[in-house]
């Protein structure tokens, strides 16, 4: 990743000339030399910039003037929705809410660390005796539990993270396959949004079957579940062989009690 710095530029000069180096501007609003942008497609759905992106490990990509969850379609002349947004917006504040906790969790883990640190270096000095020692090690480690839980936090906010930032790219690859009459290929969709190709199968995979379940209840009426001889389809062979054999000693006169013979 060229590490240049984001430009703000307008709307896509009729020439294709970048403004800024004189270059080629690709068909992706980018130009390849200098790396500016350009056009409606790289506005920033958070802050409103037209900006470039960079590859973050949680939120794929970023906006590089204000930090923001985006997702990127290659091929400018698709028409898009904005179907994204609220996924991205949700990803965003999920994302401020793991950073926070994470940071959290280290200061307090660091706090702890010092603390008994401190504690145990004045208690080899004064021994103080069993409970006022015990009180002081307890008071030193309570700041580790809560570091604990902050960091428990963390991880919740980053996996809800990661769900919203699957959510926008969903959407996104809804609307590009609803935009096409044939098939969209993995390799396709990986190449249009910049991703490893198995996550865009997985992303089509999730797709189609959005697609089918929701086309199944518009289509169809509520079918009955048909009933099936039940009884005859959830037994066993073995159980059936069992109840064979039950009926037909229910068919045969029971025998008659043995008496004990008395002498
Ligand atoms: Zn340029
Ligand atoms: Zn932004």
């Amino acid at each position: 990743m060229s590490a240049s710095v984001a430009k703000k530029l307008g709307a896509l000069p009729t020439d294709g000339v970048c403004t800024t180096c004189g270059g080629t501007i690709g068909p992706d609003g980018r130009c390849p030399d200098c790396r500016a942008v350009y056009g409606e497609s790289h506005r920033c759905p958070h802050c409103g910039t037209i900006a470039d992106v960079e590859r973050s490990e949680v939120l794929r990509f970023r906006c590089r003037v204000c930090g923001g969850p985006r997702v990127l379609v290659s091929d400018t002349t698709i028409e898009r929705s904005g179907a994204e947004r609220k996924s991205l917006t949700r990803a965003r504040a999920a994302h401020a809410k793991s950073t926070a906790w994470t940071m959290g969790a280290g200061v307090l883990a660091g706090a702890s660390v010092l603390s008994l640190l401190v504690s145990t270096a004045v208690l080899s000095v004064a021994s103080p005796g069993l409970v006022p020692t015990l009180l002081v090690l307890l008071f030193a480690i309570a700041p580790a539990a809560v570091a604990f839980l902050a960091w428990a936090r963390a991880k919740r906010a980053r996996r809800e993270t990661l769900d919203a930032v699957e959510s926008a790219y969903a959407a996104v690859t809804r609307e590009l396959v609803g935009q096409r009459d044939e098939e969209m290929t993995a390799t396709e969709l990986a190449k249009l949004l910049d991703i490893e190709e198995a996550d865009a199968e997985l992303l089509l995979a999730q797709v189609s079957v959005d697609t089918f379940v929701r086309a199944r209840v518009a289509d169809s009426p509520p079918s009955r579940a048909r009933l099936e001889p039940a009884d005859e389809l959830a037994l066993s062979d073995e159980e059936r062989e069992h109840r064979a054999v039950l009926e037909a000693q229910l068919d045969e006169p029971a025998p008659a009690p043995k008496r004990t013979e008395r002498s």
